[in-house]
């Protein structure tokens, strides 16, 4: 079986995650339709090679030394539909779309989605696989408030598997209970009442928070730790003298110490380094053990 054309070999992944760090794919396939995608696996099958999926790449770190076998990154594959039915606005998104193009529809509608959508980078698939969030109290504001079910693609017989969101097991930023497979399409739902007619001055104010409070202009991944509730990562990590303490070239944000900003020519290894450090500093200073909310792709 010759190489479909959507898939290349020795693809540099700096430009495939928001860290801007890691080495090769082995292979990255880019389908542009669900039919591409299924021949990307029957012909990774074919080779035995591992399958990794991507989204935007704004929640994962990849090793310098790149992923082995075939990267499968769904970004083109995108589109939302909208329509209303029984009073409720409905949208199918497929996998690759970017929340913003979510947003952009609830924003048509003044519903309130529109509100924690603001800012969350990176495509639909990955807020469902995620459950991706805001920290505010607001309603919605995590993914498994707005989801009505996913589509996912089995491995094995290639077929696609409506799972209804009632039967997935959502928790902060997991989502389980889907797997195993390929998300290819999430329905999203929200009440078309009521209005909320203050909404675009709302994202404003969130937006020019976010500008505020986040390094959103520096290479990061967001919040690296989960938050060890009742406490904030963020502010152990400040309180632990770690604001802007940085390892090669992989800094603690001065901006906000539960994200870590990358210079050009940083590497994986110096993150991952950063991240242990840290870990060890909040483990020693108040016996809690910081677990990532960041996915790790390769060999680490
Ligand atoms: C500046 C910044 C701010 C951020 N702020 C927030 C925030 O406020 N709240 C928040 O929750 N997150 C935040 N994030 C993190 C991130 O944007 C979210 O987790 C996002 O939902 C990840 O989506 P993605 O498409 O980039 O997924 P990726 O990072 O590409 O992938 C995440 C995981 O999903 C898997 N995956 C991807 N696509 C599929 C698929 N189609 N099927 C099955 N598995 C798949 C990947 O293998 C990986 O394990 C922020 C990130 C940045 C850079």
């Amino acid at each position: 079986m010759d190489m479909p054309n959507f898939i290349q070999p020795n693809v540099s992944l700096k430009q495939y995650n928001t860290w801007k760090v890691g080495g090769l794919a082995d292979f990255l396939a880019l389908p542009n339709t669900v039919e591409e995608l299924k021949e990307s696996i029957t012909w990774a099958k074919k080779y035995n090679h591992n399958i990794t999926l991507l989204g935007d790449g704004s929640n994962v770190l990849i090793h310098d030394d790149g992923i082995k076998g075939l990267v499968v990154c769904l970004k083109k594959i995108n589109g939302v539909e909208a329509s209303e039915s029984d009073g409720n606005l409905k949208l199918e998104c497929w996998a690759g779309s970017s929340k913003a193009e979510a947003l952009k529809v609830f924003l048509k509608y003044k519903l309130s989605p529109a509100l924690f959508l603001t800012g969350l980078p990176g495509n639909i698939a990955g807020g469902v696989v995620m459950n991706a969030g805001v920290g505010e109290q607001r309603v919605p504001r995590e993914f498994c408030e707005i989801t009505e079910w996913v589509d996912v693609l089995r491995p094995d017989t290639l077929e696609v598997e409506r799972v209804q969101a009632t039967d997935i097991d959502w928790s902060y930023r997991t989502s389980k209970g889907w797997q195993p497979g390929i998300i290819v399409k999430v329905g999203l739902i929200w009440p078309l009442a009521p209005e909320h007619p203050e909404i675009m001055n709302e994202i404003k104010k969130a937006t020019r928070n976010r500008i505020m409070k986040q390094p959103i202009n520096q290479p990061s991944c967001g919040s690296v730790f989960r938050n060890p509730k009742p406490e904030s990562s963020g502010a152990l990590i400040e309180g632990a003298g770690l604001k802007g303490f940085s390892i090669g070239g992989a800094q603690v944000s001065t901006k906000h110490a539960n994200f870590i900003i990358t210079e050009p020519g940083a590497k994986a290894s110096d993150v991952d380094l950063l991240i242990k450090h840290i870990q060890k500093m909040i483990s020693e200073k108040h016996s809690i053990n910081l677990h990532t909310e960041v996915v790790y792709l390769g060999s680490f």
